[in-house]
């Protein structure tokens, strides 16, 4: 392999300059967590200041490039606040436009020489972009090769500043200034993600017309945290709608719904919309040390956040990506591992298990003058008190982060929030090629052999004569077939309405990971069905179980309809390799005009089953567990795993999940 190492194609963009992003000993955000980071990476020897071929130089933007994000009167307003005024006129002045322009509200207090600070802020993210893009922006290499292809900028990511107002902590918008610089002088599309634990409102609102920028924001709802914006329903104006994209979490969620999270919508996303580029922000507030929100992130959630921002970057866009920083404010323990996870992730680095001792030892005293402040501000959010030392090691130690409580619950809400998102934002085609939170079914690729070949005739067919008359039987019915059917109005025990029943018919039909089974009259009324589906939430981490759920017609029962398609529906090879489960929950049983009560028709069911090699067994999963007249029933395929067969019994008894009841 004669390829170009990635490391070399990566640079980090820092300037002492930036160190002058100070609003005070008092404020949250303080420039010695990016002192303290580029001193934990020179310590390691992942990065050097004086090394060219890993630094990228930064220069301030010009007015002309600040004015692509920001109004000129805000501009002049900046600066104007940037030197002390003489007069006892100039200063009521100044107070007029710091009231006007965002300053007076305690987060972003005008600094002296701001104006310049915050420009060569938004100059390091606008030079990191224009680099990786090639444009003349980013100054010029030798070759193509030469070009970075990655960029870190921890100084940037002040994702809160509006146009015309400054903004938690944010003056100007170095992320809205460097993806503007783009869109004017190329063709390009840029997809913004934001992890940091707040909305990333600036960067949505200066986009929020565009359909060349996808904004995709993380964060903690806006629920109880600033600023309040971001939620799922805010998606983009005019033409841009359908490019802004948000991720509300719930407080205190951890590790792993996030990276479910970013797992289940990232790469639809970026697939649907082909960037040229992705621009990540990682603010680190999302961390169950930080004091400001209410989130409950380890370094291992993350580093998946960074992993994953890496492979999309050499997935989808030919590896063209610029990190920033943001938010984080637990400043010495948090932040400077976070960040070298970023850059050893872009550079190809093994970061070492340890944290220096020197590093350590200079760092230790400054956090623990902090540290009061630090904790104090995590208990008024809510948080589990956090360890009163110092890491020595760069990932954290899971003893350290107690389980949330409500965990499962959280969990669920937010994979509600999803796949809210997802029907909201993904199409439907690439939906179904990245199923959310679940391994490939081995029914999906069954389903393509016999869907997408364009076979005339996909499915097996049979028919079964019954006194009331014919009835077709098919399985793998595609949603063409759907479409062209009828629902008999005595169908309708699981959405109470023969349309509804006949919108859910279509979209099983739609799913690669479902398998719809139909038996419908010759005019093309359905009479009966048969779905197979991956098991719901409760079964998560078990492979390969799936549900199986029958409905026929009131109009159709006592013909053996119901056993007759069962079995047609089951017979196939391929279902020898998965566990099979079927429920009979009391409150979706049609008895009426049965003249049958709950516990007769539990035995019908029983037996129903059991004629296709079915077992009853007890269970704790909360459906069943609800009323004694509820049933669970399962068969375990020839070729499963032993392994697999027992997780899933020791699952069929387990007790940790019955928070949801
Ligand atoms: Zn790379
Ligand atoms: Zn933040």
């Amino acid at each position: 392999m004669s390829e170009v190492k990635a490391n070399s194609r990566a640079r980090l963009v820092y300037d002492p300059a930036e160190l002058d992003y100070n609003f005070g000993p008092e404020h949250p955000m303080q420039p010695g967590r990016i002192n303290a980071l580029i001193d934990l990476l020179e310590t390691c020897g992942l990065w050097r200041s004086t090394g060219e071929d890993s630094r990228l130089p930064l220069r301030a933007a010009t007015i002309e490039e600040l004015s692509l994000a920001h109004t000129s009167d805000y501009i002049a307003a900046v600066q104007t606040l940037s030197t002390p005024g003489s007069s006892k006129a100039e200063s009521d002045e100044r107070q007029l436009l710091a009231i006007k322009y965002g300053f007076a509200d305690g987060d972003t207090p005008a600094l002296p020489r701001m104006h310049d600070v915050c420009a060569h802020i938004a100059g390091g993210s606008l030079v990191a972009l224009s680099a990786v893009m090639g444009l003349p922006a980013g100054g010029a290499f030798s070759s193509e090769d030469a070009r970075p292809l990655h960029v870190f900028h921890p100084g940037g990511g002040l994702h809160h500043a509006w146009a015309e107002r400054a903004s938690g902590f944010c003056v100007y918008n170095d992320i809205s200034v460097a993806i503007a610089n783009v869109l004017r002088a190329s063709e390009a599309k840029i997809l913004y993600i934001d992890f940091d634990a707040h909305h990333g409102d600036g960067v949505q609102r200066a986009f929020y017309d565009d359909p060349r920028v996808m904004t995709v924001s993380l964060h903690e709802t806006g629920r109880y945290l600033f600023p309040g914006t971001g939620d799922v329903l805010e998606l983009g104006n005019g033409l841009g709608h359908g490019y802004s994209v948000n991720v509300p979490l719930e407080p205190f969620t951890e590790d792993d719904s996030y990276t479910e999270a970013i797992e289940s919508l990232l790469s639809p996303l970026v697939i649907s919309f082909a960037p040229d580029v992705i621009v990540t922000e990682h603010g680190c507030d999302t961390h169950a040390w930080d004091p400001l929100t209410h989130l409950s992130l380890t370094l291992r959630g993350i580093q998946a956040q960074i992993t994953l921002a890496h492979q999309l970057a050499h997935t989808y866009c030919q590896g063209r990506w610029v990190a920033l920083g943001g938010g984080g404010y637990d400043l010495y323990r948090v932040v400077p591992r976070a960040w070298s996870m970023v850059w050893a992730e872009m550079s190809d680095q093994a970061l070492p298990e340890h944290l220096p001792d020197a590093w350590v030892e200079r760092w230790r005293p400054v956090w623990s003058s902090v540290e009061d402040q630090e904790a104090a501000a995590q208990q008024v959010m809510g948080k589990v008190p956090a360890p009163t030392n110092f890491p020595t090691s760069f990932q954290d130690r899971p003893e350290d982060f107690p389980a949330q409580p409500r965990r499962w619950s959280i969990s669920r809400a937010n994979r509600h929030t999803v796949s809210l998102v997802r029907h909201l934002l993904v199409p439907s085609s690439v939906r179904q090629a990245f199923p959310a939170a679940r391994s490939q079914s081995p029914l999906a690729g069954l389903f393509d052999l016999l869907h997408l070949r364009g076979s005339a005739t996909p499915s097996r067919s049979k028919t079964l004569e019954t006194p009331a008359g014919a009835l077709l039987l098919r399985d793998f019915c595609p949603p063409s077939l759907v479409e062209r059917l009828t629902v008999d109005e005595g169908l309708h025990a699981f959405a109470r309405l023969p349309a509804r029943e006949h919108q859910l018919l279509l979209s099983i039909a739609r799913r690669p990971d479902c398998a719809l089974t139909l038996a419908h009259t010759p005019a093309g009324r359905i009479a009966g069905e048969v779905t197979l589906a991956p098991g719901d939430e409760w079964w998560e981490g078990l492979e390969n179980v799936y549900e199986v759920a029958i409905e026929v017609s009131s109009n159709w029962r006592g013909f053996g309809v119901g056993r007759n398609l069962l079995a047609f529906a089951l017979e196939l090879d391929a279902l020898e390799d998965i566990i099979l489960y079927a429920m009979g929950l009391s409150w979706h049983w049609d008895t009426e005009g049965l003249g049958l009560n709950s516990y007769r028709y539990r035995e019908l069911i029983a037996h129903l089953f059991a004629s296709q090699g079915f077992v009853e067994y007890p269970t704790t999963e909360p459906n069943v567990k609800m009323e004694p007249a509820n049933i669970f029933l399962a068969r375990v395929g020839k070729r499963v795993d032993q392994r697999v067969v027992s997780q899933f019994f020791n699952h069929l008894l387990s007790t940790p999940n019955l928070a949801r009841l």
